[in-house]
């Protein structure tokens, strides 16, 4: 499919991004809009009224309410390949403490009443952002590409629900809606130095599953503890005893993490609860091994609340989860070569590990075995790009992995990307790897070659 060198795509892609300077002052609006006015997994209706209207003006073909909020533009520009660029756009609920004057005010009301603080403290707003102005360059330059440009906004990543959702509702289909792709991009800042570009073949993120276990006891009071079965005596020995999974079972090769997030029992210190609840998430590499653990964490879990002589086995509930991330290595090998001829090479650090974080990116590359889409599985690639300011960075010392540590990290209230270079390089990147699969187009017979 594709003829030309990396460095003749990188030369098309220097001309597109001629125009970057003009476009940033509205990217980064864009951004500063988007980061002040951040919405909750699945609650995503002015975000995605955002996006619609900047596709809308950047000249492509708009589908709202794709799979939920999703949004899906098209740049139809000839004969060639259909290329997918997605990028997610949902927030966290987290309180924003980083004193930016574009800081986080936003408090959403969840659907039991009560509220929550919503804050962009994973990037998507950066992503969303770079996206929308990648595009823009993209629709300008029409001349120096061919085939199909298709953007995927979607909502959702957080929760794992909205790539599942927006495929579920025909993304990949290729019944005429939208084009079926032939390769699908996309990106994630990291807390690297903003300009850094990491790349990584095969696994990139883990698999993932969380569960809510639900112990049943019965209540007392307290100062009659033999009327009881206690579940907070029965959730701790589940905590601890879970501990076991990693350390004693998985084979010490496998990269594998099991962390109980959140344990909630009872009302007062005199009160014995009927119940007590606990939300674990797993991480594994492979759907194999997270079979293992999530066999190895029932077993543990019903055995503790046998012994313990609950009157009911727990209810266990898988919450979320998503496949591991698996970047097609041909494809990656060719971004990275774009990349590489775009960028100084102290930026380009590929990625030794891969991220013990999950992404539900993983189901656009799923094989196609009719689960999330028909046909066979499209081969996807996903990089990492900096966000942290080059002062912070280079103030602080070790080696990559020590530095990463000493970072104010995403999914924290102190998260705060250094917004215009991490801006400019998101878009660079998106701009490089679309022209890596769009070529340039081929002259019609009688034109000057
Ligand atoms: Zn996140
Ligand atoms: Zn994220």
């Amino acid at each position: 499919m594709v003829t030309e060198s990396p460095q003749e795509a990188a030369g098309r892609a220097r001309v597109v991004l001629n125009d970057l300077d003009l476009v940033l002052p509205a990217v980064d609006a864009l951004y500063r809009d988007l980061h002040a006015n951040p919405e909750l997994s699945g609650a995503e209706a002015r975000t995605a009224g955002v996006i619609a209207e900047r596709y809308a003006a950047a000249g492509l073909a708009v589908t709202p309410g794709v799979g939920g909020h999703g949004v899906v533009g098209v740049l139809a520009n000839g004969a060639g390949p259909v290329v997918a660029v997605r990028a997610d756009f949902d927030a966290l609920p987290i309180a924003e403490d980083t004193g930016l004057p574009y800081a986080s005010t936003a408090v959403a009301t969840r659907a039991d009443g009560t509220t929550v603080p919503v804050m962009h403290a994973c990037g998507h707003d950066l992503h969303t952002a770079s996206l929308a102005g990648a595009a823009q360059l993209l629709g300008a330059r029409r001349e120096l590409w061919s085939g199909t440009l298709v953007l995927i906004a979607q909502p959702a990543e957080e929760s794992m629900q909205g790539a599942k959702a927006m495929l579920a509702d025909g993304l990949f289909r290729g019944d005429g809606r939208f084009p079926r792709p032939d390769v699908v991009l996309a990106q994630h800042c990291a807390i690297t130095r903003a300009g850094m570009v990491h790349h990584r073949p095969g696994l990139a993120y883990s698999a993932c599953r969380n569960f809510r276990i639900t112990i049943h006891g019965s209540g007392a009071h307290g100062a009659a503890p033999h009327w009881s079965v206690d579940p907070v005596v029965l959730a701790a020995q589940t905590i601890v005893m879970l501990q076991t999974v990693v350390s004693r079972e998985v084979d010490p090769d496998e990269m594998t993490v099991l962390t109980v997030g959140s344990v909630h029992a009872g009302t007062r210190p005199n009160i014995i609860p009927a119940e007590a609840v606990l939300e674990v998430t797993l991480r594994g590499t492979s759907e194999a091994v997270m079979d293992q653990l999530q066999a190895a964490m029932e077993r543990i879990v019903r055995g503790v609340a046998e012994a313990g002589r609950a009157p009911r086995p727990p209810d266990i509930e898988l919450l979320e989860q998503t496949l591991p991330v698996r970047n097609d290595a041909d494809v990656t090998a060719r971004v990275r070569a774009v990349h590489a001829d775009l960028f100084p090479s102290g930026d380009m650090v590929d990625l030794p590990w891969p991220n013990k974080g999950s992404e539900d990116f993983a189901y656009y590359g799923e094989p196609g075995d009719g689960r999330y889409y028909a046909g066979p599985a499209i081969p996807v690639s996903m990089w990492f790009y900096g966000s942290t300011a080059a002062d912070l960075w280079d103030a602080a010392s070790g080696d990559l992995r020590e530095r990463i540590a000493r970072m104010p990290g995403q999914h924290t209230p102190f998260y705060a990307p250094d917004r215009l270079p991490t801006l400019r390089r998101g878009v660079e990147t998106l701009v490089g790897a679309a022209l890596a699969f769009l070529p340039a187009p081929v002259p019609a017979q009688g034109d000057p070659a």
